[in-house]
């Protein structure tokens, strides 16, 4: 089926807004830098990437009848913060299972930031002790089959949405958003870089980019940077989830090695936990735009964009987009960080 004829369920503004990155391209000194916000582009609960691809889930939920939808992360997960803000748009319930994904003992991480606004928004929230994992958890499964003893009627959303068949749609149509402000614009963005660690955000561009290139017939570098630490899983998945993402929008083609990219470098050891360039990346963006970024995910992809531009291998004369995912309410959990 082709991607426009995939049922969407607005849960945006619109397209995600895109801006130049002004201060940051002349510090860095080669390719310009510019960003594009899902950090901004929706009403519910400071949206993210998510959101984007909860709008080609959520016609299944409807159709489905389920009640309350079920989810899993981290103390600090987004994805559970925007499962619990698409289920108080609908009217639903939301049960989520809050690992410890993070050994960060900070007293708040299971207090503030997204997990704060999960309950906020009435998310049945439970906190479960077992550390990072991209995979399908018991736990999830435990919580699916409590809903359905207590009579409820649940919907499962795995982690970050990415093994979910669907998954993968919403950033597929993110490249042909692209495309679309590219004209309207006049800037064409070579090169794309995203933060990876569940995988279907960049598994949806991957395949996205690759039914564009098949139309235009121009070539695109898109790379996911790893925050995951565990690279092979996330490589796996990535690829995994693009081909079959490529295989539902009917691209007829099976997907090259060299448009499935994720580079490692800028995850540190361990998932969750900020290093070096981690900090000096959510510094620069911070200090020269005002762009906040997170010391999970965003933070490490600018990191992985700002060596790759300082050292060339994004060369001077490219224009590189910045996917930026959102994730900003994780930082209160990280206060020590700046104190
Ligand atoms: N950036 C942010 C802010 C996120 O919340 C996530 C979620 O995991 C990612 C990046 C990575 O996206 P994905 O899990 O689709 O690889």
């Amino acid at each position: 089926m082709k991607l426009e004829s995939f049922p969407r369920y607005p849960l945006t503004f619109g397209p995600s807004p895109i801006h130049h990155l002004k201060r940051l391209s002349q510090h860095l000194g080669g390719a310009q830098v510019w960003a594009k916000r899902e950090d901004v582009s929706s009403g519910l609960a400071y949206g993210g990437n998510k959101v984007r691809k909860l709008e080609y889930i959520v016609p299944d939920v409807l159709a489905s009848g389920a009640d309350t939808l079920v989810s899993i992360g981290g103390y600090q997960s987004n994805h559970t913060r925007q499962v619990a803000a698409v289920a108080a748009h609908l009217g639903l319930k939301a049960r989520l299972v809050q690992e410890k994904w993070v050994p960060w003992d900070d007293p708040m991480n299971d207090k503030v930031g997204n997990i704060l606004l999960s309950r906020m928004m009435g998310a049945d929230s439970r906190l479960d002790d077992a550390g990072f994992d991209i995979g399908i958890r018991d736990s999830w499964k435990l919580a699916l089959e409590e809903v359905e003893a207590a009579g409820g009627t649940p919907y499962a959303i795995p982690a970050g949405a990415s093994e979910h068949p669907l998954g993968g749609l919403g950033f597929a149509n993110w490249a042909f958003e692209v495309a679309e402000q590219e004209k309207q614009t006049g800037v064409f963005f070579d090169t794309i870089v995203v933060c990876t660690v569940t995988g279907s955000t960049h598994a949806g561009m991957i395949a996205g980019f690759a039914a564009l290139e098949d139309l235009t017939g121009v070539k695109r570098r898109v790379i996911g940077i790893d925050a995951s630490a565990t690279l092979e899983k996330t490589r796996d998945q990535v690829a995994r989830i693009a081909r079959n993402t490529a295989e539902l929008i009917d691209l007829g083609r099976d997907l090259r090695d060299d448009e499935i990219q994720v580079l490692e470098g800028w995850a540190g050891e361990l998932y969750g936990i900020p290093v070096d360039s981690t900090m000096q990346a959510m510094a620069l963006g911070a200090e020269l735009e005002a762009m906040i970024t997170d010391p999970v995910y965003e933070g490490k992809s600018l990191a992985g964009l700002i060596d790759l531009v300082k050292d060339g291998d994004i060369p001077k004369d490219s224009t590189v987009l910045y996917a930026h995912l959102g994730g900003q309410q994780a930082v209160n959990a990280y206060w020590k960080l700046w104190s």
